[in-house]
């Protein structure tokens, strides 16, 4: 697979340096908190408003996360490292641990009695025996060592009961209120197989969403995410996975951010933080044709009825086949208009949690789109943990295209009940 190769290749690129900070080695807490607090807001659009240090915070703590991200994945497709399975059967890697830890420590940096709805707990570390004090060994010395990558001298040292009740702050129940969520790799078994995955963050006030930050280490700076088994390095042309298998600078072509404030639109810009580049405000697409359309979809059957969606995008009249994408990823190509429609029909008994959806849902709102469950009703966030009065499946779309695709869900879900 060439983009393990260039997973690999990358991997044994030097460490990156610190970025460049101005500010003089504050060593307390305390004082890095006040230094970012001081620190104006950063000139992008959307430039969070009332959100400012919401959006710069979270930008910041998934920015942490995706250098760690890429790091573990990289140390998977060398087989330097392996994925557990937890007790419902999903996988979990050190980066969904120390992901959680490292954005749960940077939001307590400035607000000290957060809470968050997080998908991670430390149960498995601090309950595991031997094996998982290794492993909470090993998240501790990757967190601090991406601290110290991204901090330089004013990065502190967490202890392995610090990073424990990090991770634990995810164990939030959610409801009205403010609250974080977080899913710290969504779509790990994409992440295992060196595909997509996203690091997905969002703030919810008493049902609202406020912030979307939205981690894509391995999305292409554009162009259509393509499904795995036929992907060609994600379309990246052949020059291109030349260039990169050579190691050569070819600036920023994957890794995206996406962040969205409520009222103040979306923008995307890279993950590397070396890479300077302008936020670019992103919208979904404002014109629907058939022909042409795109429609995304879960990998996994069986995470979502496939024929179901075959059955709408016909309705449609969409003739191309779907987009199979792991991940929030499909937000993020709804958002930027890579595909016209997202789709995802859980099977019966399945009971869709907040922190696989939030992020992504914000991002596409503040493209221009609407994201609805299959009855047209809006996501209940402050319900709890999980979305329990979801009818059926979620949509996501332009504006433009809601109503038509609400007909076509219509339409399949009376047929497919004959
Ligand atoms: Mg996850």
């Amino acid at each position: 697979m060439a983009l393990r190769a260039i997973l690999a290749r990358s991997s044994s690129h030097p460490a990156a340096p610190p970025p460049s900070s101005p500010t003089p080695s504050p060593t307390t807490v305390t004082a890095i908190r006040a230094a970012s607090a001081a620190k104006p807001a950063p000139a992008s659009s959307p430039a969070g408003g009332a959100y400012a240090l919401e959006l710069e915070v979270g930008l910041d703590a998934v920015r942490m996360a995706s250098t760690l991200c890429e790091e573990v994945q990289a140390q998977l497709m060398r087989q330097d490292e392996t994925a557990d399975t937890k007790d419902d059967r999903s996988l979990v890697t050190l980066a969904d641990y120390a992901a959680q830890a490292i954005i749960a420590w940077r939001i307590q940096q400035e607000w000290p009695d957060f809470t968050m709805v997080g998908e991670e707990d430390a149960e498995a570390l601090t309950e595991g025996g031997e094996g998982g004090a290794q492993t909470l060994e090993k998240i501790t010395a990757l967190v601090n060592k991406t601290l110290a990558k991204h901090k330089g001298d004013a990065a502190p040292t967490l202890s392995s009961t610090e990073i424990v009740a990090a991770i634990n702050k995810g164990g939030g129940k959610g409801g009205k209120g403010r609250h974080w969520i977080l899913d710290p790799v969504d779509g790990t078994l994409g992440f295992v197989r060196g595909d997509q995955y996203a690091i997905a963050l969002a703030l919810m006030e008493d049902g609202d969403l406020k912030v979307g930050v939205m981690g894509c280490p391995n999305m292409p700076k554009t162009g259509e995410v393509l499904e795995y088994d036929s992907s060609y390095t994600y379309g990246f042309s052949p020059s291109m996975v030349t260039k990169m298998l050579a190691g050569e600078s070819v600036g920023w072509y994957k890794g995206c951010i996406f962040a969205a404030v409520k009222g103040r639109g979306c923008t995307v810009e890279p993950c590397d933080a070396r890479i300077k580049a302008a936020p670019t405000p992103v919208t979904v697409s404002d014109a629907f044709d058939p022909v042409s359309a795109k429609f995304c979809e879960p990998v996994m059957k069986a995470n979502s009825s496939q024929g179901f969606t075959a059955s709408v995008a016909d309705n449609l009249g969409i003739a191309s086949k779907p987009l199979r994408v792991y991940s929030q990823v499909k937000y993020g190509s709804v958002a930027r208009a890579d595909a016209d429609v997202f789709m995802k029909f859980p099977k019966a008994g399945y009971k869709e949690k907040i922190w696989d959806h939030a992020a992504g849902v914000i991002i596409v709102e503040e493209a221009g789109g609407k994201v609805t469950d299959a009855g047209g009703a809006p996501l209940d966030w402050a319900g709890g943990r999980y979305l329990d009065t979801l009818d059926r499946g979620i949509v996501a779309t332009s504006a433009a295209l809601h109503e038509r695709l609400m007909d076509a869900v219509s339409k399949s879900w009376s047929s497919s009940q004959l």
